[in-house]
């Protein structure tokens, strides 16, 4: 039997791409350097694009009672909070495209991959091990901690995110630059979530800012993301909030908006990056996917789900070199990368457009309320269309 493929990382393209492997008959090991695999409380949009992964993987059904099923899309006015688009979701975009369209708690995501993961035999999961250097040998790879420990494999796979330990050593020099803007998310319960508690993605757009929400936890529960711009460049994942801050910028959109946003318990943030197009995604037995490879700001919210289309094209290489890793690595990337260009970029343009000042944002919201939704929403098929 082959020896197993390394994935360092155990978000949501780590594990996805260890269960992927698994379809194909390969073992992996998940070394992940927290202390489990739960994830963080915060919410995901999955696309039909995300959904068809998770069908084909066997998860969906698993996920189902969890999530939300949003009708549409709608384009709300920051400030006085008049509805300027609204863009079909629900029954609409399933037809579409043969998947639904789907928001999430993370957490939730986060367990059903993680309980396939564990009850798969050739999947190993390996928690607190924290990736220093990946060494690369005549036969294979070895995979050294921070604390020393050594774990062995054929080839390994870099799934460790925004700061990937494991991109230094397949493209040295190549690290994130902070945009200006920081996340900062929360999760209210919906009976407290007034004009917030409909079955939609809600999108609010004011000057230099923004606001998502939408519903998860099968509608109990909405989940809502603040993104403004700011001077906060950390690298801290998951940061505390300065509330008083943070209730100043939020008043500056319609009360409806800000009045049960206000009332969230706990805020955490981020500090959003870009990253150049790297070189290159694969050296030799090494190889990045998801957030190491191609890190995307959040306002087409497809990062996490580009992971999840990375983890099944991989795996999808690897069974077609089923002696040749490295040559596997160089055919998944030539496939994924231009896709990951195209998204990324137009991720970063959604984010010029949403925070656009007048006169732009008038033109802006003049051009929304005149195209119909559908029509807008039919612009991305090359996106959600995706079948690999
Ligand atoms: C505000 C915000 C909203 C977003 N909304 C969406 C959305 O709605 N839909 C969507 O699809 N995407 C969304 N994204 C993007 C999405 O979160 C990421 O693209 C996705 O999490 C990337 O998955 P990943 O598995 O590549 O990396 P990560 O989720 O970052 O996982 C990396 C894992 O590697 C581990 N790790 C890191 N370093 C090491 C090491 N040295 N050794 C061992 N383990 C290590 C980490 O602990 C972590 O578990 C959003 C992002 C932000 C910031």
């Amino acid at each position: 039997m082959s020896e197993p493929v390394l994935i360092v990382g155990g978000g949501i393209g780590g594990l996805a791409l260890a269960l992927a492997l698994a379809k194909t008959g390969r073992r992996s090991v998940v070394l992940e350097q927290r202390s489990s695999f739960d994830g963080p409380g915060a919410g995901i949009q999955l696309g039909p694009n995300g959904v068809r992964v998770l069908q084909r993987l066997g998860l969906a059904e698993a996920l189902k009672p969890a999530v939300g099923v949003p009708d549409a899309l709608a384009v709300h006015h920051g400030t006085t909070g008049r509805t300027l688009a609204v863009l079909p979701l629900g029954r609409w975009i399933a037809a579409r495209h043969g998947a639904p369209y789907w928001v999430a708690h993370r957490g939730d995501l986060h367990a059903v991959l993680a309980a396939a993961a564990a009850a798969d035999p050739r999947i190993t999961l390996r928690a607190a091990f924290a990736l220093a250097s990946p060494l690369v040998t005549e036969t294979g790879v070895q995979a050294r901690s921070t604390t020393g420990d050594v774990v062995a494999g054929a080839a390994l796979v870099g799934a460790d995110g925004l700061w990937s330990v494991t991109r230094h050593f397949i493209a040295p020099g190549h690290v994130p630059h902070f945009v200006g803007s920081t996340a900062a998310r929360c999760v209210i319960p919906a009976a407290q979530a007034g004009r917030l508690a409909l079955p939609a993605v809600g999108l609010w757009l004011t000057r230099g800012a923004n606001v998502v929400h939408y519903p998860v936890r099968g509608g109990s529960e909405i989940a809502a993301v603040l993104i403004t711009a700011e001077t906060w460049a950390s690298t801290q994942w998951d940061a505390a909030v300065d509330r008083t801050l943070l209730l100043k910028r939020l008043w500056t959109f319609h009360a409806s908006l800000a009045e049960p946003l206000a009332k969230a318990g706990e805020w955490r943030k981020w500090a959003l990056h870009r990253l150049l197009p790297l070189p290159h995604w694969a050296l030799g037995r090494l190889a990045l996917i998801g957030d190491a490879a191609h890190p995307m700001l959040p306002h087409l919210a497809q990062g996490g789900v580009l992971a999840l289309e990375d983890a099944v094209t991989l795996a999808d290489a690897l069974a077609a070199h089923p002696d040749d890793d490295a040559q596997a690595f160089l055919a998944f990337e030539r496939q994924r990368r231009r896709r990951a260009a195209r998204v990324e970029a137009l991720s970063a343009l959604n984010g010029r457009i949403y925070h656009l000042t007048p006169p732009l944002s008038w033109a802006r919201n003049g051009v929304l309320g005149l195209l119909p939704g559908s029509w807008l929403m039919a612009g991305y098929d090359w996106l959600y269309g995706w079948r690999g």
